[in-house]
Parts: structure tokens; C-alpha cells; sequence
């Protein structure tokens, strides 16, 4: 699989999560781009779990590029063909040999909401569900552009209750599209939020799967 020397996905960091027998799995010839990472297919097995897990339907346009800054792992374009999902092929975080451990400190560091290996392209499907949810909504347009936040999230006090309820990214971003994707994202996992957050997370016309 990998040609890192040792390498093996241990334990069952992928069970358990997304990918509805509907999503079928994709080769690494499905996702455009993928060549990028040719030299490290360990990697390029981590993304391709990622999608199917993350639930992604394979008519959703998923490609890899690079682009900086590396800490971005994935990114939602609105404005490509009706939504498209990137992943960063120069963010190291999907180079790991472990994804589960890499993403559960990034968890426990409260930048993401989720543990979830493949969490960062559950909050891009997020975005993209999002997307659908307000298109054509008046208040989400913004001088011609679609898919912009008609406001921020609220005070200091919301602020810092999202923060600690969801994810300091969630908070400290300010932003109800980036909010959507990170609870969306651990909604995914099975995290229940308190009923502040989720009356919210429905004001702001937050996705359901
Ligand atoms: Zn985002």
C-alpha cells in the first residue's frame, strides 16, 4: 500500500464513519490530480479513503493541487461548476502514516470540531451541502457573489460558546459558513451540540445528511 518501510493502517481508524453504500470508492485515476502525490501512494490512499469515507458522491467534482499556505488541507470553491472540492497536495497533514492520530491533535488541540481521519473533506462536504442549501437565498449573496455570510456569528459571548462547544476554528472565524462546516463535520462523527448551537446551526440553513 504504502512504501513508507512499517507502514500500516493499525486498528479500524477507518470503520465506523460516512460513505453510505452509495458512494462508491474512487481510484486515483477518478480524482484529478492525484499524480501530484505519486511519490507517497500511502498518502494518496489516505485521500482516497477520505472521500468515500467523508461520504463525498462521486459526481461531486473532487480534485488535488497544491497551493499554500500547507496548513490549508482542503478547500470549497463555490464558484467552479456548481461546487468543487480541492485537496492541498502540499499540506503534510495527508502525508501522515497515521491520519487518525494526526487529526485527533488537531482535535485536541480544538482547531476541528471532529477526529475523524477524514474530517477535513467532511467540513469541505459541508461547505458544498451548505452551498446547495442557500443557493439562490437573497441573503446569502453578497454584490453578485454566491455563498457569502449575510452576518457574522454574534457577540464575544457566542463567540467563546461556540468556540468551546465546537471548535476554536468554528468561533474564532466569525464566519456562519465556516461554523455550518464544522459542525456538519462533527454531527458526522456523532457529536450531539447543545440546543443553542443547533438552533443556530438550523438559522443559518446548516446541511442534514
Ligand atoms: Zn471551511
Amino acid at each position: 500500500m504504502g512504501d513508507l518501510q512499517g507502514h500500516d493502517f493499525r486498528g479500524n481508524q477507518w470503520t465506523g464513519g460516512g460513505g453510505g453504500p452509495d458512494v462508491e470508492r474512487r481510484d486515483v485515476r477518478d480524482v484529478m490530480g492525484l499524480h501530484l502525490m505519486d511519490n507517497a501512494p500511502w498518502a494518496q490512499e489516505n485521500v482516497l479513503r477520505a472521500i468515500q469515507a467523508a461520504g463525498i458522491p462521486k459526481n461531486r467534482d473532487v480534485v488535488v493541487e497544491r497551493w499554500t499556505p500547507n496548513t490549508q488541507l482542503a478547500a470549497y470553491r463555490p464558484d467552479w461548476q456548481g461546487g468543487q472540492i480541492a485537496i492541498n497536495a502540499s499540506a503534510e497533514h495527508w502525508y501522515s502514516t497515521d491520519l487518525a492520530k494526526a487529526q485527533g491533535m488537531l482535535r485536541a488541540e480544538n482547531i476541528a470540531s471532529s477526529s475523524r481521519p477524514e474530517a477535513p473533506l467532511v467540513h469541505e462536504l459541508g461547505h458544498a451541502l451548505h452551498h446547495d442549501a442557500v443557493r439562490g437565498n437573497p441573503d446569502w449573496t453578497y454584490h453578485g457573489r454566491e455563498y457569502t455570510a449575510p452576518s457574522t456569528l454574534g457577540d464575544s459571548r457566542i463567540r467563546e460558546m461556540i468556540s468551546r462547544a465546537v471548535s476554536d476554528y468554528a468561533g474564532w472565524s466569525n464566519d456562519p459558513r465556516e461554523f455550518v462546516a464544522e459542525v456538519f463535520a462533527g454531527l458526522h462523527e456523532g457529536k450531539t451540540y447543545p440546543s443553542e448551537v443547533m438552533k443556530l446551526y438550523k438559522e443559518f440553513h446548516g446541511p442534514r445528511r
